[in-house]
């Protein structure tokens, strides 16, 4: 589950802990969610409800409660069900292999304090099994954007440091075993830390990198958790703009024949990166604009937009074969003008158009014709769309494009 309210989180600790400068860049961005965080989340419910079901912690009712409320979430789908299924099946399953061995003991959706390791650190566990001198972390990651490895993993790290202060002072942990179950990517991954190793990482690498984060006096340093970490900095990120640029410039000056194909493989590579952050920056400067900042050398204009029909297909063909007053639909001209191949279909405005000229399209369909509002688009100075006057104007034009600081 996301650490909702931890200033440094687990699941954030990749970038945190190579890039100490990130907390405090990031704090200038509001929190956002969107869709995958909701399905993610909903997922994690699901999951623990079916878990707790099966380990007898939720009756019959009380489980069937929580399923009906659950289903109702728009992200709820057969998919996630079966996913869900089988998540419920391999956690149990290794809990069983616990008890098997003489001892287990099951902890679902456990807070886990890592305080000791990360200033007013904290995480939520999906799964936690304390077995026979061992713990066992289980993760379900429910994205497939992104392989999740278990292999030094420092979200699972912090995690399995949590479970071991809360168990340890009752219990002889000598070893910790992390598990990300991914089933949208079939990943399942696993792997094993001695607890002293794992104390001694805490100690010696977590906790200094914390607290210089935590106070936010870590440099800025750029790598691939940058976007794997969907850090909020990357649009005004020095570091990150000019590693992105240094990339672009050793291209720049090349033309494509002087590549030879390890250097094409190698811009292939990099393309989709260097495709994101313009994106990025994209977004970040159009919404900047939109609530009044100036991007020097650029303006907010009404983007293209297509147009399209305002009725039923079925509403536009009786108002043209009325206005045409056509009684005989197989024969006439007008008709094949619609569609000579599947009469009842419509054809496009623009095949509509060139079919039957302009003017005479305008008398014909002209009122079923709709040109919706472009969306903002920002644009060099020199394009001729005038520029959206005031700031009041865009943002009440275009208020559902502008990712508001809420
Ligand atoms: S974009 Fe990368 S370098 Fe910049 S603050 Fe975020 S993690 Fe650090």
């Amino acid at each position: 589950m996301p650490d909702i309210h931890a200033k440094l989180s687990a699941s954030g600790a990749k970038k945190w802990l190579s890039c100490p400068g990130s907390k405090a860049l990031e704090e200038m961005f509001p929190d956002e969610t969107n869709e995958f965080a909701e399905e993610g989340t909903l997922a994690h419910s699901v999951g623990e409800a079916k878990i707790k079901y099966a380990i007898k912690q939720l009756n019959r009712p009380k489980y069937a409660q929580i399923m009906q409320n659950l289903k109702v979430n728009r992200y709820f789908n057969e998919e996630m069900e079966e996913y869900t299924d089988g998540y419920r099946d391999f956690v149990i399953e290794i809990y069983n292999s616990y008890k098997k061995e003489g001892f287990a003991e099951i902890d679902i959706e456990q807070r886990l304090d890592f305080s000791q390791y990360v200033p007013e650190g904290f995480g939520t566990g999906d799964v936690v099994i304390l077995g026979n001198s061992c713990i066992h972390i289980i993760d379900l990651k429910y994205g497939k954007g992104v392989k999740v490895d278990a292999e030094n993993n420092p979200q699972l790290k912090l995690y399995a440091l949590g479970a071991l202060s809360l168990y340890d002072s009752i219990y002889d942990i000598e070893k910790a075993y992390m598990t990300i179950y991914q089933p949208r990517l079939d990943n399942i991954s696993t792997c094993e830390i001695n607890t002293d190793v794992l104390m001694k990482w805490g100690n010696e690498f977590v906790k200094p990198r914390a607290e210089e984060a935590f106070n936010g006096l870590g440099p800025c340093v750029a790598g691939s958790y940058c976007d794997e970490g969907f850090c909020k900095a990357r649009p005004v990120c020095r570091t990150y703009n000019e590693q992105k640029i240094a990339i672009a410039e050793k291209y720049e000056f090349k033309q494509p024949k002087t590549l030879n194909k390890d250097e094409i493989s190698e811009v292939l590579d990099i393309a989709d990166s260097i495709s994101k952050w313009v994106t990025l920056v994209k977004n970040y400067a159009l919404d900047q604009a939109l609530k009044g900042e100036k991007i020097p050398g650029y303006k907010v204009v009404e983007g293209r937009s297509n147009r399209q029909w305002n009725a039923e297909e079925h509403e536009i063909i009786n108002a043209y074969m009325k206005k045409a007053d056509i009684d005989d639909f197989d024969s006439d001209e007008y008709f094949k003008a619609l569609d000579t191949i599947a009469p009842r279909k419509l054809k496009t405005i623009t095949e509509l158009e060139q079919a039957l000229s302009k003017t005479k399209f305008n008398i014909m369909l002209g009122d079923f014709v709709l040109k919706p509002q472009g969306k903002p688009t920002l644009v060099n100075f020199e394009d001729k769309r005038p520029e959206l006057n005031t700031t009041e104007t865009a943002v009440e034009d275009f208020k559902d494009y502008i990712r508001e600081d809420k």
